[in-house]
């Protein structure tokens, strides 16, 4: 399916213009950027011969749901290394796990200190000692291939924009955007995790631009963390426009660009271009864990 840029109309303030980029549509279950963060890797592993995808991830993760999705639309067997031996037998408690499994993905289950390693030549090494040749895909997906994936998020036609917006885990996605956006068009990203190490990650992958910044106020108190305020509000945008959230990724993204509108961040003329980067699969994981803290649930799953 084809992405397209729908107007947010119930914008309280004036001189504001506020539109979001369906990439979620791209595919029902490579959702949004990890579709574009696949698409070069993939042609590559194919054309190098690969018949095996590697990847890392933990429990809810929507790229080791993507990358288990397309194993099986693109026909690579998947093996999924995921953060937590305790995980192992208790699969079909969780949705996203569940789901890749049944797309073919087969499972490492590790533990936390192991998991640490991922990225060590050693434990590479001993993974493909036990498993085999594998094309092998970092945790979060992220690369020079995605970020070559994300620059075509923006198309000729976004340049009327004044603002582009994107939620932000690795940087890979924001980059590709970034590599791809005008000169005059300013990027803003808004990270779902705390720590600061994000801007020279970004920094390795944009070449030349300047014309970006971080908000790193609307993390919510971290990766996977969301508050009960956070819950009402994707509850009420989903009753407002029609459109759902994600609440790891561009829930916070939303809530952040509502608060700057209302505390006058946006100059007026400004024409905004947020994205919807998917990730909705994960809404059902977070429903379980909502309900077991006894927090509303997000109601439009
Ligand atoms: C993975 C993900 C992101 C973050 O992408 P990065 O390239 O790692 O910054 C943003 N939104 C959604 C929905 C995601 O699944």
């Amino acid at each position: 399916m084809q992405s397209y840029n729908q107007e947010i109309k119930n914008i309280s303030v004036k001189g504001v213009s506020l539109f979001l980029k369906r990439e979620d549509l791209l595919d029902p279950e490579i959702s949004g950027n990890k579709y574009r963060k696949l698409k070069y890797n993939l042609i590559k592993a194919k054309s190098e011969g690969f018949t095996v995808l590697l990847t890392f991830g933990g429990a809810f993760s929507n790229h080791i749901a993507a990358v288990a999705a397309a194993g099986k639309k693109y026909g690579f067997e998947t093996i999924g290394v995921i953060r937590g031996e305790e995980l192992a037998d208790k699969i079909s408690d969780n949705p996203t796990l569940l789901s890749a499994k049944q797309n073919g993905m087969k499972f490492v289950f590790v533990s936390r200190e192991v998991f640490r390693e991922k990225d060590a030549p050693e434990f590479i090494g001993k993974l493909r000692l036990e498993y085999g040749d594998f094309y092998l895909l970092p945790e979060g997906g992220t690369n020079d291939l995605a970020v070559k994936g994300c620059e075509e998020i923006l198309t000729a036609d976004d340049a009327e924009f004044t603002h582009v917006c994107c939620a932000v885990g690795t940087g890979g996605t924001l980059s590709g955007i970034i590599n791809s956006s005008g000169e005059n068009q300013k990027v803003i990203g808004f990270p779902s995790l705390k720590g600061s190490f994000l801007s020279d990650d970004i920094r390795s992958f944009v070449k030349t631009k300047n014309n970006w910044e971080l908000i790193t106020e609307y993390h919510f108190g971290g990766y996977g963390k969301i508050s009960e305020e956070l819950i009402l509000f994707l509850n009420g945008f989903y009753q407002e426009t029609g459109v759902s959230l994600d609440p790891v990724y561009t829930g916070k993204m939303m809530f952040g660009i509502y608060d700057l509108i209302e505390k006058g961040y946006f100059p007026e003329g400004s024409k905004i271009l947020a994205v919807h980067t998917g990730g909705l699969q994960g809404c059902k994981g977070m429903n379980l864990l909502l309900k077991k803290k006894q927090l509303p649930l997000l109601n439009y799953i």
